[in-house]
């Protein structure tokens, strides 16, 4: 069984009757119902949570960890950015969404600004799949269509990822990396754009199916892991 931990800043569902609307039980609590359909153990934390309910017991019995923020990003303590980021090194998954991308964490695993344009307008999104095979979009056509998202367009600063899975389209115009995939340490990482929350995103069972494919793709593998540092050699040399 797969461990998840879903972690929200849950300031916007205190603050915004419209987000409390969609999200009575908060994103987070939106996100964990949904993945309990799937074979996996859920928990949630919040950042009001003590240590962000990122304790160490809570890090290091969490196979993967989604990641959703926004408004306090710089509320979120360096000290458990660090815990989580070796976590990571160590094969802890990490699935970043939508906003995420200015976390502390993601930035740091990243190396870049993470910068990007941004609008608020009820765009409509089209989600091309650009990499078909790709186990993160098992089950889903050729794209995600979502009549109303916020808009976020190229360029957007970061690495090259190590495999883009989708090409987001916005009716303004713009164009966006919105589906991508890292490895850091032994850790894998996903990044995907939408969830803006004054939006039903996280209940659309499009979006709910690439994050539990993502879960899964994402659970630490498991095998002997390399050891580093001196090495008696394997052959008589
Ligand atoms: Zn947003």
């Amino acid at each position: 069984m797969v461990n998840v931990t879903v972690w929200n800043e849950n300031r916007h569902e205190q603050k915004n009757p419209v987000v409390r609307d969609i999200y009575p039980e908060g994103i987070h609590g939106a996100i964990a119902n949904f993945l309990k359909e799937d074979q996996v153990q859920v928990k949630t934390a919040t950042l009001d949570d003590p240590e962000h309910g990122l304790t160490e017991e809570v890090l290091n019995s969490t196979d993967v960890l989604i990641w959703w923020g926004h408004l306090a990003h710089n509320e979120v303590d360096d000290v458990i950015v660090e815990k989580v980021k070796q976590r990571v090194l160590e094969g802890m998954g990490l699935i970043v969404l939508h906003s995420g991308h200015f976390s502390k964490i993601f930035k740091t695993l990243m190396g870049t600004t993470c910068d990007l344009k941004w609008r608020e307008a009820n765009d409509k999104e089209r989600l091309w799949i650009i990499d078909p095979s790709h186990p993160i979009v098992e089950g889903i056509g050729e794209f995600i269509e979502l009549e109303e998202e916020e808009m976020y367009g190229e360029h957007f600063d970061i690495p090259a990822p190590d495999q883009l899975i989708m090409m987001s389209w916005f009716s303004g115009g713009e164009v966006f990396r919105s589906g991508c995939t890292y490895q850091r340490g032994k850790g894998k990482i996903f990044y995907f754009r939408p969830g803006h929350e004054t939006y039903p995103t996280y209940h659309n069972e499009e979006i709910q199916k690439v994050i539990k494919n993502a879960v899964k793709w994402a659970k630490p593998t498991d095998r002997n892991m390399p050891v580093y540092g001196n090495a008696k050699p394997l052959e008589n040399i």
